[in-house]
């Protein structure tokens, strides 16, 4: 709950009076068992939200890479802005360690290895990495705290869903708005101040990286959602609702962006990387960023 409690007041009041109607538990329940990852969940029985301590490891993986390969890019970008040509640094071989050590354990949980950095250790990096941590962990519980607020009525539908039953294109579209829905009471609590420079700042980052980390655990390029909205529109959502004028933070949400992107291809096939080298280099980010959307839209659709 003390995650809650850096959050904006008014979310704060709606929080509280939830608590107070039985819509939510002050808990939160954090699953220790030894098991592959299960993303957060909010469970209508227990009117609680559910944590996972593999998850929450992979998802510190996840900032630790996009820390790591944001500094290495902003060395490069200042030559020329391209692709990330993935086996150009030797710092890249720490960071993709730590990636491929987090997405491993979507299929089999390992114990943290030699050799992966953890949230104690007394270093600027790994500093960076809790910081950032923290805005991705509030922005996915004030997600489920959004489904037990707002959605206690389709829980039957959210059950349906979980058993894997086939839903209907009617129940389908239920489903992706409940997420939108969702993700937009995120985006709007977690917030320190007024949302101005740096503050907007890491809330969009910590919003843009939880959706990388969801897209992180897919079994192919295709952003596709199905039952839930696709993961590159929600990426582009956050992105929206995130939007910065203040430089250079605005540039920092986009590069952010454009690595994120960029690792999520190179887990698939890095023709896709060459693809988007061979059309570069490009002027700014953002340009970069629109070629790689159109990128997914496309593996989307083939
Ligand atoms: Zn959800």
């Amino acid at each position: 709950m003390e995650t809650f409690e850096l959050s904006n007041s008014a979310a704060n009041q709606t929080l509280s009076d939830a608590i107070r109607r039985g819509l939510i538990s002050p808990r939160v329940f954090i699953d220790p068992a030894f098991e592959p990852i299960k993303t957060p969940r909010a469970d209508f029985n227990r009117k609680e939200i559910q944590l996972q301590a593999t998850h929450l490891s992979y998802l510190w993986a996840v900032c630790y890479t996009m820390i790591g390969l944001y500094e290495i890019t902003r060395k490069t970008a200042e030559l020329e802005i391209q692709a990330l040509k993935v086996n150009d640094f030797p710092e890249i071989d720490q960071v993709s360690f730590v990636i491929n050590w987090g997405i491993r354990q979507n299929t089999m949980r390992t114990i943290w290895p030699d050799g992966v950095p953890y949230p104690s250790l007394e270093d600027e990096h790994v500093k960076a990495t809790n910081e950032l941590f923290l805005f991705v962990i509030r922005y996915l519980m004030y997600h489920e705290a959004a489904h037990l607020i707002y959605h206690y009525s389709s829980f039957q539908l959210v059950a349906k869903q979980s058993r894997r039953e086939v839903l209907s294109d009617d129940e389908k579209r239920r489903m992706r708005n409940m997420e939108v829905q969702a993700d937009e009471f995120a985006f709007d609590s977690v917030v320190l101040f007024p949302s101005e420079g740096p503050m907007q700042y890491m809330r969009a980052l910590g919003a843009i990286i939880a959706q990388l980390s969801s897209l992180y655990l897919l079994s192919s390029a295709n952003t596709k959602g199905g039952s839930h909205p696709d993961y590159d529109d929600r990426i582009k959502r956050a992105l929206k609702k995130g939007t910065v004028d203040e430089e250079p933070y605005n540039t920092y949400i986009h590069l952010t962006l454009v690595i994120g992107i960029q690792v999520f291809l190179h887990l698939h096939d890095d023709k896709y990387l060459d693809e988007i080298r061979a059309n570069g280099p490009y002027e700014t980010f953002e340009q970069l960023e629109a070629e790689l959307f159109n990128l997914l839209e496309r593996v989307k659709n083939q």
